[in-house]
């Protein structure tokens, strides 16, 4: 496509919204790039300058910009704080398919990246992996791999064999049913996106979302057909390679009343398919339409309120916000009344909680020591809050959490909001073995409690306050930026 800027003429960042940006400079706290790096280039702001200077005619798609773009992690903090209403959302998103275009990755960048969207869009190839990974673990192979020092050398493999969660061989074989009942009457029927991490690794998760759901009155379908909702290739500028899966999410649950979703970065781009597919006369109403019906599925079930009665969990639990639930779809205040809902549950929130945890669809594998070294912090984070396990809405960040807690010496459980509430329907509780024994501390307070201050960007009364009760932040460590990573 002829170029006369750094963008070509297909949708670049909008010189409106740019113009939107008052450089305030309130959004920088909450950056996590700048909050490690301190660089002005890779904040909000300095990124916005960045887009405005790619629209200058004669500009080129320089590798410094690329540099700072690639950087940004797409978490929306920024969104989040932004006094003016900047959509720095819609910008990243318009500037990320422009750098795939016309910028030349080099040959390692663009297998990495190809490797990581053939493994992890597809359920059936992640669902054949799981043999290789438990025998990976169980043999031994783990450990020698791990002594030889090989990983250090290439921290984008390291990253990926760190994340990787055990894996029960069940995982090959476990399936949902495609249409569950609702449980006494039918308040609406709702489509459940089953995803692609989540199936196979988390699909106590997705059976959880079921049961919680019919419990609560809705019918509930979960076509095996649906594969992917392309949301990391989406996230990271591969635009047209999402749109056919856009199309076919779509079509699969045209029937429904709503499509529910339990993972926070699926959730916000199936919420994007109306923008997505704007230029498509053939799809675009539809695309909007089904936008218009995505929840996630605590915006689902405390929009329609409970009915199954909920029974005691004593359980002390940290909520960490994923960013594509908090920030890109401003879903903070229902899942947590979800869990205030719970008897006996207490509730307490992190330093921090508007920072990133460095997961970002698949930022620590493209950017392994940024995204380590913002897991550390947030792992850091909620221990302080000693609770006996943590609850997040996201895969991305189950795994992410989970790991830097290990790296910390830490056995700390991560439950999706769902899984607690199935327990509490059931009356069931965490098993023993697997929560923290430190509980109660300074972090720690009612579930029914509220925040007294809003953080950088929170809103106070819209549910996004800041907790009050964090035993203090990890402080504003500062470091080097990372460049281009090695697999
Ligand atoms: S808070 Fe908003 S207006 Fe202020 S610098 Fe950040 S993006 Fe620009
Ligand atoms: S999306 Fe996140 S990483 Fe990117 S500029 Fe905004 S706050 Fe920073």
């Amino acid at each position: 496509m002829l170029r006369t800027t750094a963008f070509d003429a297909h949708h670049p960042p909008d010189q409106d919204l740019i113009d939107d940006c008052v450089h305030c400079g309130f959004c920088l706290p909450t950056c996590p790039t700048y909050v490690l790096w301190g660089e002005e280039m890779d904040s909000p702001r300095g990124r916005i300058v960045l887009m405005n200077r790619g629209l200058d005619p004669g500009s080129d798609m320089s590798a410094e910009m690329v540099t700072h773009f690639d950087r940004c992690l797409g978490c929306m903090a920024c969104v989040t704080a932004c006094p003016s209403g900047v959509q720095y959302d819609k910008l990243i998103e318009a500037t990320r398919p422009q750098v795939e275009r016309n910028h030349n990755r080099s040959v390692i960048e663009r297998l990495w990246r190809g490797a990581l969207f053939a493994a992890f869009t597809h359920p059936a190839r992640l669902r054949a992996m799981v043999p290789l990974l438990s025998l990976y673990r169980l043999s031994g192979l783990k450990a020698v791999v791990g002594a030889s020092g090989l990983l250090d050398r290439f921290p984008r493999l390291g990253a990926m064999e760190r994340l990787t969660p055990p894996v029960s061989p069940s995982a090959m074989v476990r399936r949902l049913p495609e249409l569950t009942e609702a449980s006494g009457d039918k308040r609406a029927r709702v489509g459940l996106l089953q995803g692609c991490v989540q199936r196979v690794f988390f699909h106590q998760v997705n059976e959880a979302t079921v049961r919680v759901l019919a419990a609560d009155g809705f019918e509930v379908v979960a076509p095996a057909s649906v594969r992917c909702c392309g949301a990391l290739m989406l996230h990271s500028g591969y635009e047209e390679k999402s749109f056919a899966l856009a199309k076919k999410m779509i079509r699969a649950f045209e029937d429904c009343d709503y499509v529910a979703v339990n993972a926070a970065g699926c959730g916000s781009s199936m919420k994007d398919y109306g923008h997505l597919l704007r230029d498509d006369p053939e799809w675009s109403a539809a695309a909007r339409a089904f936008s218009d019906k995505v929840r996630d599925v605590s915006e689902l079930l405390e929009d329609f309120g409970p009915v199954a009665e909920r029974h005691p969990i004593h359980l002390a639990i940290a909520y960490h916000d994923a960013c594509h639930l908090a920030h890109a779809q401003g879903v903070r205040h229902q899942p947590r009344e979800l869990l205030r809902r719970i008897p006996e549950l207490t509730l307490s929130e992190p330093a921090e909680w508007e920072v990133c945890c460095g997961s970002a669809g698949i930022y620590n594998l493209l950017q392994p020591e940024a995204g380590a070294e913002l897991g550390r912090r947030k792992a850091a984070n909620l221990l302080a809050t000693k609770a006996q396990a943590v609850v997040a809405g996201n895969p991305g960040c189950t795994l992410q959490i989970t790991s830097h807690l290990e790296e910390q010496g830490e056995e700390m459980p991560v439950y999706h909001p769902v899984e607690l509430l199935d327990m509490s329907i059931r009356g069931a509780r965490p098993p023993d073995s697997s929560i923290r024994r430190a509980s109660g501390g300074d972090g720690a307070h009612r579930a029914a409690g509220r925040s007294a201050s809003a953080g950088p960007g929170g809103r106070e009364g819209d549910g996004g306050a800041t907790p009050e009760g964090g035993a203090g932040g990890v402080g504003r460590r500062r470091g080097k930026p990372t460049g281009e990573e090695k697999p």
